[in-house]
């Protein structure tokens, strides 16, 4: 079996969210079934330069966009066993950065053809083209109406992976013609046309042999109006949507081995607790290892619940907490934040940046972690904070409900505390409920051991989409 993984991020060379965390960790996982997995982006300016260094020079051939006619360059590497290719244009790709410019319908349907270009070049024809999210969507587009009578392409399936169904690459009508150069007959609601313009991702539902998304819950939640961004009635049409849930890389998460962490920990809750202190430290906050710490680690958008947090802080903190925020996003949240956090220096602590040695040192101090999210198509950080004993206090929705079971203190079980409202005092309670098991030492060992033992790895999901490969082939 022959895959290749296309899209617009891949974790360690760039990574802008779950997705770049996705095609770093799944390849690896289908490379240990027997796949013979590899996996395209485009080659940023913003990859880190040892990785430039690496690379080498493959092939070169010019790539058509309706009257443009432009170079195109595929650099390789191998990464942990892992063909990596790169598709190389500075005038697309040498910018800081990697979305929100002017031209991106130009730089991804270049991206997207280039890579059915490249095919015959690096003499890789893959029985499956797996594209991820909008960037990547027009992949299925150009090779069912332009590749898929020619020699080499005729037996190929496309499967389409949603990772985010919000974010769907629309664009105006002209685009059609003038950049990606197809036919004006799909410029019809059962093709490309979405609200008066073209949506990749609808192209990209329409045209590929399989759409898969991110949980099973978030699969049955898109073909309804509430979460199916107007897209619910074309995924209803397409059928069987699959709900494979991510994973997340057991070597790059490991309290055990984890470098950021003051004590690692293998299954102790004791020695988990001797990071809280140091980190209490670091942050400014009172230092004592027996009062809770919750956290909060995500893109600071409307997506993720903050509202219901924002609503109601000082009756979370009334309940003898720390809060530590890590996040970046929109400019409202930084601001009503960093207002709480001069109110309640030594409970609440907002840091307002990225960093991914911060976040695994908030994982491994912590005892909880909030995710209180509107939607969710699958969620990593309640996957990480599993495995770290931080537990998870969600939504349920999307792969929030299908990784977090509440804790039943009738039978034991459960490795975590959930609520269905999307409501700030149902939120409230549910902290209100974990504080009463916290207070109980014995019963909250229990649930962290039953969270450390829950397997988030990607073997499970990996042999999901072997499956679906094999259906396809
Ligand atoms: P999304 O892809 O919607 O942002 P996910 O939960 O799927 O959400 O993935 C988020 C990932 O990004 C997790 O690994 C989380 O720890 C990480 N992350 C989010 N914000 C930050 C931050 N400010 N610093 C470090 N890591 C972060």
């Amino acid at each position: 079996m022959k895959v290749l993984m296309i899209a617009s991020e891949a974790y360690p060379f760039v990574k802008s969210g779950g997705l770049g965390d996705v095609l770093g960790s799944l390849p690896k996982a289908l490379r240990d079934l027997g796949v013979d997995v590899r996996v395209v982006i485009p080659k940023y300016q913003d990859i880190d330069e040892s990785y430039q260094e690496q690379m080498t020079h493959l092939a070169d051939f010019q790539v058509d966009l309706a009257w443009r006619n432009q170079f195109c360059g595929i650099e390789t590497l191998e990464y942990q066993g892992i063909p990596i290719y790169f598709v190389d244009n500075e005038y697309y790709f040498k910018r800081q950065g990697l979305y929100g410019f002017f031209d991106e319908a130009e730089r991804f349907a270049f991206f997207s053809k280039a890579v059915l270009e490249m095919l015959p070049h690096i003499d890789f024809m893959p029985d499956i083209l797996h594209a991820h999210d909008w960037q990547a969507s027009l992949v299925s587009v150009y090779h069912k109406t332009r590749y898929a009578h020619l020699d080499g392409y005729k037996d190929m399936k496309s499967v389409l992976t949603i990772h985010n169904l919000k974010y769907q690459g629309v664009f105006a009508k002209e685009v059609l013609g003038d950049i990606l150069a197809l036919d004006e007959s799909l410029f019809h609601e059962e093709y490309m046309e979405f609200n008066g313009a073209i949506s990749f991702l609808k192209g990209g539902i329409v045209f590929c042999d399989r759409v898969s998304t991110v949980s099973k819950t978030y699969a049955e939640e898109i073909k309804t109006a509430y979460f199916g961004e107007q897209l619910e009635g074309v995924l209803s049409k397409k059928g069987d949507i699959y709900g494979i849930v991510n994973g997340i890389d057991y070597r790059t998460f490991n309290p055990l081995k984890d470098p950021a962490l003051s004590k690692r920990y293998k299954s102790s809750y004791k020695s988990k607790l001797l990071n809280k202190e140091p980190l209490q430290k670091e942050l400014g906050l009172t230092v004592d290892k027996d009062i809770p710490m919750i956290i909060f680690i995500s893109r600071l958008v409307e997506q993720k619940g903050l509202d219901l947090i924002l609503h109601v802080v000082p009756e979370i903190l009334a309940e003898g907490v720390q809060l530590v925020v890590l996040g970046t996003g929109e400019e409202h949240y930084h601001q009503a934040l960093s207002e709480y956090a001069e109110r309640y220096p030594e409970q609440l602590s907002v840091n307002l940046y990225y960093s991914e040695e911060m976040a695994h040192k908030l994982y491994g101090a912590s005892d909880m972690t909030l995710l209180p999210s509107k939607y969710e198509p699958c969620g990593l950080t309640q996957l990480i904070a599993l495995r770290y004993g931080s537990l998870p206090i969600v939504r349920e929705t999307g792969g929030l409900a299908d990784t977090v079971d509440s804790y039943w203190p009738e039978t034991g079980m459960g490795n975590g505390f959930s609520f269905s409202n999307y409501n700030a005092h149902d939120m409230l309670h549910t902290i209100h409920r974990a504080m009463t098991f916290y207070r109980n030492p014995e019963v909250w060992e229990k649930i962290v051991k039953n969270a450390m033992e829950a397997d988030n790895s990607w073997k499970n999901s990996a042999a999901e989409y072997l499956d679906l490969y094999e259906e396809l082939g």
